[in-house]
């Protein structure tokens, strides 16, 4: 299951560089076509991407009107649109991800309904032999506290024994669809005598830890949605090494948006009605102005924080 295509691609570029009078980001264009492994069999690639922080700022002053355009100005407008989660903008930038995961992390993954999936088709083609086993770090046992985590990594003879077992299972599984599937890799019997089992009903009993992979395209806003739920600690460590990666693309992509993104989602925090009123009533306002002075908020930004805590400094 690996992609002739990527090798065609940079065989093309090599040869006949393109020009073009589309806007690109340097800092990308370098990743473009090369895999960034995830897990042991995974990966993440970039295929195509549409836009940048200017095409944001530029979609936003349709909105707004031109005004003055200088950096720090359209660094302001990206940040007050992340804040204010006025989206659109961010709409106006696209990315296409070819990822490989395995079927169980794309049970997840598949969850983010706002995106453009095209996956390999295990009725069409069979899939390989590569099937997802933790590194030792990751073999957790159950959490006690949290129904949806894990706890202290396993250790000696038991980690064997599980990864064994683990082991033991995928191989066997495969072992019958390959028996099942009855193919000799031409598409001819291995064996005359018995039939080759429909690859859509062949595949069914493999386990969930074997890799499938899609094509992926979605816009900036619903991807940083994606990235404030998945690159999140609460979310499993096996989809989360994917988001990981993928945050380190839109770093590259849209800084400015990448760092807005980063100040006020996944580094901010959302308050209930009565968290607001138990930080209202403890609160010392000249304490809080003056550190968000030094947090180095912008005035307006000081306002607007004093507004939302109900505070009137
Ligand atoms: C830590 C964690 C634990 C989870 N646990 C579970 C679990 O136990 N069981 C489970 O089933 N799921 C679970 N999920 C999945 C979760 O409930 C969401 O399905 C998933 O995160 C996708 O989020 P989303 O719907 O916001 O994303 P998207 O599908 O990308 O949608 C983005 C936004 O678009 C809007 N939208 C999209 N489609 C519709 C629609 N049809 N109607 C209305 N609005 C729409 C919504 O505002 C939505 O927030 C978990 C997710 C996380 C991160």
């Amino acid at each position: 299951m690996t992609d002739p295509r990527n090798d065609e691609l940079e065989a093309q570029l090599a040869a006949e560089p393109s020009a073009t009078r589309r806007p690109t980001v340097p800092a990308l264009e370098e990743r473009l076509h090369r895999l960034n492994p995830v897990l042991d069999h995974g990966f993440v690639r970039l295929v195509d991407y549409m836009g940048d922080d200017a095409a944001i700022v530029q979609a936003a002053r349709v909105s707004y009107g031109r005004g003055t355009r200088t950096a720090s100005t359209d660094r302001g407008l990206i940040r007050y649109l992340m804040r204010h989660r006025h989206t659109t903008p961010f709409e106006m930038c696209e990315i296409k991800l070819h990822v490989k995961l395995p079927i169980f992390v794309a049970r997840q993954w598949i969850r983010h309904r706002t995106a453009n999936v095209n996956e390999y088709s295990a009725r069409y083609s069979i899939l390989d032999r590569e099937f997802y086993l933790p590194a030792a770090e990751h073999l957790a046992a159950q959490s006690r506290t949290n129904r949806q985590g894990r706890e202290v990594a396993l250790s000696g003879d038991e980690a064997a024994r599980v990864l064994e077992l683990l082991r033991r299972d995928a191989v066997q599984t495969y072992d019958t669809y390959a028996y099942l599937l009855n193919d000799d890799g031409t598409g001819e019997p291995a064996d005359p005598e018995r039939s080759m089992l429909a690859r859509e009903l062949a595949r069914m009993n493999l386990s969930v830890n074997y890799y499938t992979q899609w094509y992926w395209k979605i816009d900036l806003h619903n991807l940083l949605h994606f990235l404030s739920l998945r690159a999140d600690p609460h979310a499993q460590y096996e989809i989360r090494v994917y988001a990981d990666a993928i945050a380190e693309l839109v770093e590259r992509w849209v800084p400015v948006a990448f760092e807005a993104f980063r100040d006020y989602r996944l580094g901010g925090a959302f308050l209930s009605r009565q968290e607001v009123e138990a930080v209202r009533a403890a609160v010392d306002v000249e304490r809080l102005v003056a550190a968000v002075e030094a947090a180095g908020l912008s005035a307006r930004e000081r306002r607007e924080l004093l507004a939302r805590l109900g505070i009137h400094g």
